[in-house]
């Protein structure tokens, strides 16, 4: 299985809180292969995904859609709604204008929707390619305005994404790696953004280094993946806006980290403002690290 398809696997299994169905399927819907009175399909190589857009517009709307698999040799599947009066029935239930390639926002009562919409477009016409090998994520849409559409909520979350064209249609992508980290994250795929922080570290903490110098490969590994946690429950509380409401030599040591992302404790020490030792300054990056698995696990 591919990195995209596993990624896909896991966010259509995401339990779906009711607030968010609504945008979870207009999510799916309108980012579909087809999406009008004739005809109401998406196609997917994940079982998963079919399954889910099934299963939403059967509890949404009352419609029944019918799930193939294709005959190609890459297996796909195909659900549809097969029913003109479903396909009229569900078409009429969301505001006709966004047909044009306006979003309607009447689904969207809480943050938590818009992420829910966003997960759905992806599951419906996203691309992500294996993060070993390169950073970059595709929407694939049939309109600008649809493109740019997407792009602003996008934006809205902290992702900053750009639109090409291909073919008749047009593409909302994204390359930087911090940023495919927030659409992960915004879309619920917390393991997998943790993954994804940690190969990118990873990769570009070894390019670095091994343009550098030419030490001891093993003492590297243990500096980059005690950093690695270390700034992952930094940028967990940043996020949350936490962070701030932590005392003052907390954040100070976590700025510290942040600024100086590869560099060893004794490192650090040396670029700090204020004198602290190697283990006081241990001492406050685990707790840092303590408080966010204590959040984590509630
Ligand atoms: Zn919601």
């Amino acid at each position: 299985m591919s990195f995209c398809s596993d990624i896909k696997t896991e966010l259509s299994e995401i339990r779906v809180s009711r607030c968010c169905m609504q945008a979870l399927t207009y999510g799916l819907l309108l980012f579909s292969r087809s999406f009008s009175a004739k005809k109401m399909s998406m196609q997917s190589e994940n079982l998963s995904v079919t399954r889910l857009y099934a299963s939403m517009i059967k509890k949404n709307y009352d419609a029944q859609v019918t799930i193939t698999e294709g005959s190609s040799k890459n297996t796909t599947y195909r659900a549809e709604v097969g029913d003109e009066i479903d396909r009229l029935k569900i078409l009429a239930s969301v505001d006709f204008g966004m047909i044009e390639g306006k979003i309607s926002h009447e689904f969207f009562n809480r943050d938590c929707c818009e992420a829910s919409f966003v997960r759905g477009a992806f599951l419906s016409c996203g691309q992500m390619s294996d993060p070993e090998k390169s950073y970059r994520v595709d929407f694939s849409v049939k309109s600008q305005a649809l493109a740019e559409e997407l792009r602003d909520i996008l934006a809205r979350h902290d992702v900053k994404a750009n639109i090409s064209t291909r073919g008749k249609g047009f593409v909302v992508y994204i390359k930087r790696s911090e940023m495919i980290i927030n659409l992960l994250t915004l879309m619920g795929a917390s393991m997998r953004s943790l993954e994804l922080i940690e190969t990118t570290i990873i990769k570009e903490a070894n390019n670095k280094t091994n343009r550098m110098f030419n030490c001891d490969g093993a003492n590297i590994k243990k500096t980059i993946e005690a950093s690695i946690k270390q700034r992952t429950a930094i940028e967990y509380l940043i996020k949350r806006e936490m962070l701030s409401s932590l005392p003052n030599e907390l954040i100070s040591a976590a700025n510290l980290r942040m600024q100086y992302p590869e560099s060893s404790l004794k490192d650090l020490c040396k670029n700090s403002t204020e004198p602290i030792t190697v283990s006081g300054l241990n001492h406050r990056l685990k707790k840092i690290i303590e408080i966010y698995e204590d959040i984590k696990s509630r």
